[in-house]
């Protein structure tokens, strides 16, 4: 059994160091996989925010100053520490967020990538060279950082989203400001104390804990260059649309609705293996999960259905103690509250049980969130189900009879972030990838989250402004480009006006 129930009080990381929060309000951080509240953490006041972006703003020019070579010496530093810490790591994501041991390492090691593609910034910052463009002037473009830049991260992947949208950031030379998920703040304090012993100069990470009122104030204060927010839909769209007001650059990926699409010729037994990790895995707690099967033709769904109704009857949901569960705990109460909601609303739409999770064994001796996998037959869009993210484990089958009623379905939703389809029939996976409208697609890729060093982003409103995560983008993202024009007079060369628009 999960024991830890001591309540900490947390800070911020602010010019190198933990500092207790001033505000007197906390929000409470909770071991979901107890229902019993581990933390406590502060709030931050506008004034506090304020005072932490003059920090960071005072720590860029000396790091803005430093080689590419320098800074990323201290990334490769921060890389080891990582590893070298990662069992601390694992514990305190599974703490705070409820995943099991496997998961935690999955998302670390995904976040490394991040920092490895960070560590390969020089190259990614190089330029463009033209030799005598005209009158022996050299032209070239440099990518210059940004300044003070702000990350937003949700609570889904503590430490994963944060090292994706800040380490190229730090790597190309901005000063970074982190506003965790209140959620999961303690993943972030912990990647603090390894970028000060990594070296970083203080004042060039910061993190700072709060609620809306921090990010209203990194939306709106002037030293902010650029925000990148990982989050749900409805207030990606509110950070893009402030943050735009405010004349900021801004990213803001919103949330997912993704599709598995199978084909009357795929193998059964392989997608159901597929479904179950790719839609359940972490409690359905991902951007990524895939929370809609749709079998193709009457006979796919009716077999479909039934296997998988056989293998999610197996599958076990705990604490991640525990080392044989499948998957952990959603993240609050009013999480599973809220996911309880849908179901029960969806069966007064007409979608029908397969497997019912609502109340698990678990969940009747322990306060934990649990949720146990449940299914739903039937689901047609229209329905509140079908239309909304649901964050937790209650997963859908849509039935249609072409593929081309799967693409015309899920072309039609305003989320696109991933999708998939399992079949072993190429004419049918090309038309399939040439149709769809989604940011990132699979083919017998049950869950297709982009490599690292490939950019990772949604489609209409899952993803806000043109920037990705993870993949080249990040560098060119806290970048601004600067073209120089440059010439050298030989001694005593003769130089005369000209008032024509210069021209080669
Ligand atoms: P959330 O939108 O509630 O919170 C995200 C961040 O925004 C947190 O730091 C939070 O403090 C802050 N925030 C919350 N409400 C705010 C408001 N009104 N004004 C300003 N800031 C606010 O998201 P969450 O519940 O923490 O995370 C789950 C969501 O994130 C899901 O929708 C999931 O799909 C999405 N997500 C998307 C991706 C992606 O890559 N597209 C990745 C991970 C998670």
């Amino acid at each position: 059994m999960v024991t830890n129930t001591e309540v900490k009080e947390l800070g911020h990381f602010i010019n190198g160091e933990i500092v207790a929060g001033t505000s007197g309000h906390f929000s409470d951080v909770f071991n979901p996989s107890l229902g019993a509240v581990i933390a406590r953490v502060p709030i931050a006041t506008k004034e506090e925010v304020q005072s932490a972006i003059a920090t960071a703003k005072a720590a860029f020019p000396a790091w803005r100053a430093l080689s590419i070579g320098k800074r990323v010496e201290i990334v490769m530093k921060f890389r080891q520490l990582m590893t070298a810490r990662m069992d601390a790591l694992i514990d305190i994501i599974c703490i705070e967020s409820g995943k099991t041991i496997e998961d935690a390492k999955g998302e670390i090691t995904r976040g490394l990538e991040s920092v490895d593609l960070a560590i390969n910034a020089p190259h990614l910052l190089k330029g463009e060279y033209s030799v005598n463009v005209g009158g022996n002037i050299n032209a070239y473009s440099a990518k210059a950082p940004l300044g003070v830049v702000a990350a937003i991260s949700p609570f889904n992947f503590p430490v994963m989203v944060p090292l994706a949208i800040t380490t190229m950031a730090v790597a190309v030379g901005n000063s970074v400001i982190l506003k965790p998920s209140e959620r999961v703040p303690c993943s972030a304090l912990f990647l603090s104390e390894l970028w000060k012993e990594a070296g970083l100069p203080d004042g060039v990470w910061t993190v700072i804990n709060g609620d809306k009122d921090a990010v209203n104030e990194l939306l709106e204060n002037p030293a902010i260059e650029a925000i990148s927010f990982v989050g749900s839909t409805v207030v990606a769209d509110y950070i893009y649309t402030t943050g735009s007001k405010y004349g900021k650059r801004v990213t803001a990926l919103g949330g997912g609705k993704n599709n598995m699409i199978v084909m009357p010729d795929a193998d059964l037994e392989q997608v159901a293996n597929a479904f179950l990790g790719a839609a359940y895995g972490a409690a359905s707690q991902r951007c990524m999960a895939i929370s809609t099967i749709i079998p193709v033709g009457e006979e796919t769904a009716n077999k479909l259905v039934k296997v998988l109704a056989d293998k999610i009857a197996k599958l076990k949901v705990g604490p991640y103690t525990d080392s044989d569960v499948d998957f952990g705990p959603v993240i609050t109460k009013q999480s599973k509250d809220a996911i309880i909601g849908f179901i029960d609303r969806s069966l007064e739409e007409g979608a029908t049980l397969v497997c019912d999770g609502r109340n698990p064994d678990i969940a009747k001796n322990s306060n934990g969130f649990y949720l146990g996998p449940t299914l739903l037959d039937n689901v047609k869009p229209g329905m509140e189900i079908y239309e909304q993210e649901v964050f937790g484990p209650a997963r859908n089958v849509v039935r249609v009879d072409t593929l081309e009623q799967a693409i015309d379905l899920i072309n039609a939703h305003e989320l696109g972030n991933g999708v998939t389809i399992f079949t072993n029939n190429g004419a049918a996976a090309r038309k399939f990838i040439t149709e769809i409208d989604v940011g990132m697609v699979g083919v017998n890729v049950p869950i297709p989250i982009p490599v690292g060093y490939h950019n990772f982003g949604g489609w209409k409103r899952s993803r806000f402004g043109e920037g990705h995560m993870f993949g080249p983008d990040q560098a060119r993202f806290f970048t601004k480009t600067k073209t120089i024009s440059e010439k050298w007079f030989e001694e005593n060369s003769e130089s005369a006006s000209t008032f024509a628009f210069p021209s080669n």
